[in-house]
């Protein structure tokens, strides 16, 4: 990670081109967010973790050499030897060689079975491994971790991920015992016990036993206890890999670790080391915001510059879902004279403790558990005066958000992966024009790591807009004062059923009209609320232009057509129907990518004539013009293919009738595939199935667009009645909060807690509305009618199809096509018009009817 953050801070700044950087790696990948590793089992893929833009590895001035390590430094001659062989020269070398996963001489740590947990190979071995144990046994899989730190408790919570069961097993007196005191680990015990997470303290663990199959089987410990295991990880700290300098002759710390001066320069000038590798004022530090202020300095200092290392922020945050524990500055209040304000609520879970200056005035450190709210605006505070009374940070609700966060001082770090302070956040908006949280992370990298610090950051730039006159407002549009989800809400709690009440109830004018914004918002909303026909009544006057003739409007002011393909199954009748529709009206077709048909060129007042056609033949509307559910795309499944474990399109086929026609913020595709292999590439869609051999996993929250997004794991091993509801909340919540134009991936961005705020509100209902979910998405159902059917049967709704409105039965005109690839095309306007030269164009003239031949 370092390496990465040292190539990236000499290209930003080295702009004479002066130094060439070569990175050599021993790990087969570009460098990756370790801190985000435990991600990798919630469904992100190794990709997502990659660090670095692809134009940084790109730039001439880089090159970057993976699966090739560095065995030797010749200092003499100024070169390094690699695996393969490889001898490069250098001007300047910097050690960011990291740390390798501690292993304690327990006997049996060798054992199939046993894992540690530092790299993407190692968590792909380990979730490898799982599973397989998962398919052996009818019992769930029983796992341990050795080390009850940081990394034994995000371990613990990665194996219960993966549906085994866990137990931590700490040497010390309680858990997370480098960060917190006695009375905060007690409260934490309890917090991971409640979520199924055994923990045994004072614990060593003396063997590690083999079972009949010579893999891990059971852990013996020193008291004579014992604990059945089919899986161990061992979490018990980290090693700096200083092999190299050491045997180059480099001075290494007494508990290893290459020495540097606070110019992270060692002994030898031409050699400097940063990182988890670097002995830094007595000691490795095994974070990464410390790291990276090491590579800026080893940076700045190639450059010319005098930059030092300030000391280490050791501010950590526990990034396991559900437990909420943070510790910063002088949490064991060591500082002589230091005082410690605690509140501690053993019934809610909740531990708080503040450490003062002897004044009770100064912040010097602090320790969270089960509320680590006030996190984010304290830490800053640090070695600074609180203002108004210390208490009030530890009472519920934290406290410390609004007045502390808003009168931070500029220099105070808000974001100490990446060294920002709220002056350059605030500068953000007033200097660089940042309107948005995601523009102020672009523009000053706060937040981009750890993402701890994005509460405040968010808090800040809201501030800062304020201040600047820009109103941070979430009204949908000057006729709505409230955002699109508060309209939902007050939409459904008063059951009001047209466009004229909403706006008469809710509105900011007497009288207004609405606008091209909150009307269609509007509609989309009634259409879950009150159920009914696009085109009935008032409704119409609201759709926007596709929605407005249920067709896509194209560019030459032809329309598509597209009927509902469920599953992207369809009998030869059905294709024979598509097909003879086409010809007959001249229409250009194309497979789209959500395993349908689209026809092209339709003017408007043939569309009631193709949809005749279309409906007689037993077909419906496929939605393709509406922000609602398109497609759910299938792969054939166990019904034909050789890997399929379930039926993958009967299941996409039930859950495409399911929801056609649901309309939303945005438009929603799902895919299933029948196998882990995922043909479907469902985990591009809003929800994505998967089967494995004991069910469906859901994904959720995958983009394809502009900014694609793998969708991640919600939950795994649903039945189908299960997976049904559950897609059922998602989908309904998503369509009750979610902003107007707004698709999923950012929605539950925006959801409080991510996806843990959606996983408990859907799987555990923590808000109390799943019935009512449930009871919404059931109205849809059952109200479900084919809107092109229903057009048909209405001649009131059937009198919009007219190319002129004083002169229905006349096509227009201008629409022009040539004939390509055998297909009718649009004429372009030279066709159309003739060309510059004075040719005139082949075109005919005509509507789309005619015959066109290849
Ligand atoms: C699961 C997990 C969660 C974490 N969470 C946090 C967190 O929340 N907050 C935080 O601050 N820190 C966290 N950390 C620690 C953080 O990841 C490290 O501090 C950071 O990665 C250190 O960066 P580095 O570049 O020094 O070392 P690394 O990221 O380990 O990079 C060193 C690289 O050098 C390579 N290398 C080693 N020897 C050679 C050689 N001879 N030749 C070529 N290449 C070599 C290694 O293979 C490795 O890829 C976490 C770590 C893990 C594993
Ligand atoms: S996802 Fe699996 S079941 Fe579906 S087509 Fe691919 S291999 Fe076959």
């Amino acid at each position: 990670m370092v390496a990465q953050r040292l190539v990236e801070a000499m290209r930003d700044r080295d702009a004479a081109g002066e130094w060439r950087i070569t990175v050599l790696a021993e790990e087969p990948r570009a460098p990756y967010d370790r801190v985000a590793l435990t991600s990798y089992f919630s469904g992100r893929d190794p990709e997502d973790l990659a660090l670095g833009t692809p134009e940084l590895w790109a730039d001439p001035l880089v090159r970057l050499v993976r699966g090739d390590a560095v065995t030797a430094i010749d200092r003499e001659a100024r070169t390094v030897t690699s695996t393969s062989g490889r001898v490069e020269h250098y001007d300047h070398l910097v050690l960011a060689t990291g740390s390798k996963a501690a292993m304690p001489p327990i006997e049996g740590n060798d054992l199939p079975g046993v894992f540690v947990y530092r790299t993407v190979d190692d968590v792909a071995e380990l979730r490898g491994w799982v599973e397989e144990q998962r398919e052996r046994w009818s019992r769930p899989v029983r796992g341990a971790v050795i080390g009850g730190g940081l990394l034994g408790l995000e371990a613990a919570g990665a194996l219960q991920a993966l549906g085994a069961q866990s137990t931590v097993v700490q040497f010390g007196t309680h858990l997370m015992s480098a960060q917190i005191d006695l009375g905060g680990g007690e409260a934490l015990r309890r917090l991971i016990n409640s979520l199924g997470v055994g923990v045994r303290l004072n614990t060593a663990t003396t063997r590690m036993r083999t079972n009949r199959r010579g893999t891990v089987g059971r852990l013996d410990f020193a008291d004579g206890g014992r604990l059945d295991v089919d899986v161990v990880v061992v979490a018990t700290g980290v090693t700096p890999r200083d092999e190299l300098g050491r045997a180059a002759g480099l001075e290494v710390g007494p508990r290893g670790g290459v020495v540097v001066d606070d110019a992270c320069r060692t002994a030898d000038p031409f050699v400097s080391a940063a990182g988890e590798v670097a002995c830094i004022q007595g000691a490795c530090i095994g974070l990464v915001a410390p790291g990276y202020a090491m590579a800026e300095i080893v940076v700045d200092r190639l450059l010319g510059g005098a930059a030092t290392f300030p000391g280490a922020d050791t501010a950590t945050k526990l990034k396991l879902s559900g437990v909420d524990v943070a510790s910063f500055g002088d949490a064991f209040a060591v500082t002589p004279g230091a005082l410690e304000i605690v509140w501690a609520d053993p019934v809610g879970g909740v531990y708080k403790k503040l450490v003062l200056s002897d004044d009770a005035r100064t912040l010097l450190g602090g320790v969270l558990v089960g509320d680590a709210s006030a996190y984010a605006s304290l830490r800053p505070m640090l070695g600074r005066e609180l203002p108004g009374d210390p208490g009030q940070y530890l009472l519920p609700e934290g406290g410390g958000g609004g007045g502390a966060t808003l009168e931070l001082p500029d220099d105070a770090a808000v974001c100490s992966c990446n060294n920002v302070t709220a002056g350059t956040v605030r500068g953000a908006v007033t200097e660089h024009g940042c309107t948005d949280l995601g523009a102020v992370k672009a523009c000053t990298r706060a937040g981009t790591s750890c993402g701890s610090c994005l509460p405040l950051v968010k808090k800040l730039v809201t501030a800062e807009l304020e201040k600047s006159g820009i109103t941070v407002s979430k009204a949908l549009c000057e006729h709505f004062d409230l955002s699109r989800a508060q309209l939902y809400d007050a939409v459904r709690v008063t059951q009001l059923r047209s466009f004229t009440d909403v706006l008469a109830r809710f509105g900011t004018r007497p009288g207004a009209r609405g606008c091209d914004i909150c009307k269609p918002v509007v509609a989309s909303i009634l259409s879950t609320t009150a159920p009914g026909h696009v085109l009935e009544g008032e409704r119409a006057t609201l759709q926007d232009t596709n929605d407005h003739v249920m067709a896509n409007l194209q560019k030459d002011g032809s329309y598509s057509v597209v009927p509902r393909i469920a599953g992207g199954e369809v009998t030869p009748e059905g294709l024979l129907v598509i097909g003879q529709v086409a010809k007959d009206f001249g229409l250009y077709t194309k497979i789209t990518g959500g395993q349908r048909i689209d026809m092209f060129g339709a003017r408007i007042d043939q569309l009631p004539a193709i949809w005749k056609r279309l409906v007689d033949a037993g077909m419906e509307s496929g939605h393709a013009y509406g922000k609602s559910l398109r497609t759910v795309k299938s792969c054939v499944g166990s019904t034909w293919c050789r890997f399929g474990v379930q039926d993958s399109v009967a299941l996409a086929v039930q859950l495409e009738l399911r929801y056609r026609g649901l309309r939303s913020p945005h438009k929603i595709k799902l895919g299933v595939s029948g196998c882990a292999r995922e043909c479907a590439e469902a985990r591009g869609k809003d929800v994505g199935v998967i089967a494995t051999d004991k069910g469906w996993n859901v994904y959720v929250g995958g983009n394809g667009g502009f900014t694609p997004r793998h969708a991640q794991l919600l939950a795994e091993d649903l039945d189908t009645e299960t997976l049904v509801r559950t897609i059922d909340r998602f989908l309904m919540y998503y369509v009750r909060t979610a902003d107007r134009l707004q698709r999923t991936a950012p929605w539950m961005e925006d959801v409080e807690g991510g996806l843990e705020g959606v996983r408990a509100v859907i799987m555990d209902d923590a808000l109390g509305i799943a019935a009512d979910l449930d009871a919404q998405m059931a109205l849809h159902v059952d109200s479900y009618e084919d809107e092109w059917a229903a057009t048909l049967a209405d001649p009131e709704k059937l009198r919009r199809f007219a190319s002129f409105v004083n002169a229905p039965a006349t096509p227009d005109p201008s629409l022009a096509y040539v004939a390509e690839r055998g297909q009718a095309r649009p004429a372009t306007a030279e066709e159309k018009n003739g060309y510059d030269d004075g040719r005139t164009g082949a075109v005919l003239v005509a509507g789309t009817t005619l015959e066109v031949r290849s």
